[in-house]
């Protein structure tokens, strides 16, 4: 049997029931954004989680700059402590380095995570070194905290929840495919979509703001494409969910790009990966005066794109008011 067989996820659903010698202290294995477990005082937790970039996989070295590189590997891990609602702490960095990389594009690199990492007061506390004989490989892993009672998981969902994005989708996709690709577009727009491809925003206070609220019922961060994330919150909170296709938020920039390169912005937006927003749910009564507030707060919008359902599977209303189930149709390495 192949990985391709089982894929990522049946992969890690393999292994979950391997890792797990203990629970004591432990409030979150496998199978969420970030492992918790208790430290830090009364109603404490530390969050963990590990994300790595690999050369050709997930970034071409001429498309990217050493300092774009260093920022986007930090702020993929930073995403994941944003969606359980945390405060990152501190972080690990290991690379694996093939001869051609010099000691000033490591320099850069280093400048690109710490200038995320002055930014939200995050240490590389150690990390490890080696050579490689090909590729270029980059692993963070970093710490963070939360209130224990305040923590945001996949699972929590119930029907009758709205489902929310705190900003556009589809357009790292899009930005991807700027960079690869010789697309004919405006330079503005294309710069703007090749920059949320490489230099991610980070929602940390946002997730913050959204896990105090005691409103909102489960989160993830964006990373494969929402048709998949939003399967991760529904399997874990067992439920379903209806999209609707017309409150899916599609930015200007992305109808530009979807008209020049004849593709649909539905299909971008539901199977491009590394958005890094975080998509959420929200009891159903309190979801209008969450909006306004956010609203106030972060002086930006709040999209609600559906509602969680009973059942277990996804599905999206169309303009016509037609429903058709979507599978997940997001990033699976394998
Ligand atoms: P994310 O996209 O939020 O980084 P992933 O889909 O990578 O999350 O991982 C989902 C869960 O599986 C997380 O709890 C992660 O720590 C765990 N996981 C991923 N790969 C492995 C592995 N090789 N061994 C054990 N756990 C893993
Ligand atoms: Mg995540």
């Amino acid at each position: 049997m192949k990985l391709k067989d089982i894929g990522e996820f049946g992969f890690i659903d393999r292994v979950k029931t391997l890792c797990q010698i203990t629970k004591k202290g432990i409030i979150k294995a496998i199978g969420d954004d970030c492992a918790v477990y208790k430290g830090g005082g009364e109603d404490k937790a530390i969050l963990f989680t590990t994300d790595m970039l690999v050369e050709n996989v997930h970034f071409l070295l001429d498309r990217i700059t050493p300092f774009e590189l260093g920022y986007k590997t930090l702020a993929v891990n930073l995403s994941d402590i944003a969606a359980m609602g945390g405060k990152p702490l501190n972080a690990f960095l290991s690379i694996a380095v093939p001869e051609r990389i010099t000691v000033k594009f490591l320099d850069e690199l280093y400048a690109g995570i710490m200038s995320l990492g002055r930014r939200y007061h995050v240490n590389v506390l150690g990390g490890d070194t080696t050579g490689s004989k090909n590729d270029l490989v980059l692993n963070i892993a970093l710490t963070g905290e939360a209130k224990e009672s305040s923590l945001l998981y996949r699972g929590g969902a119930q029907a009758g929840d709205k489902i929310y994005v705190n900003g556009y989708l589809g357009e790292s996709a899009a930005g991807l495919e700027v960079l690869i690709k010789d697309v004919d577009l405006d330079e503005t727009v294309k710069k703007y979509l090749v920059k949320t491809h490489l230099l991610p925003e980070v929602y940390i206070a946002e997730g913050a703001f959204l896990a105090e609220t005691g409103d909102v019922t489960s989160c993830i961060d964006v990373s494969d494409g929402i048709s998949s994330d939003l399967g991760h919150i529904c399997r874990e909170s067992g439920c379903g969910a209806l999209l609707y296709e017309k409150d899916l938020p599609v930015s200007d920039e992305l109808k530009v790009f979807a008209e020049t390169t004849k593709k649909k912005p539905l299909d971008i937006i539901l199977s491009g990966g590394e958005d890094y927003k975080l998509l959420f749910t929200v009891r159903n009564n309190k979801s209008d005066a969450l909006e306004k507030i956010f609203q106030n707060k972060f002086g930006r919008p709040l999209f609600c794109l559906g509602e969680i359902m009973t059942g277990k599977d996804i599905f999206l209303r169309n303009r016509g008011g037609e429903e058709r189930p979507i599978k997940a149709s997001g990033w699976d390495h394998f």
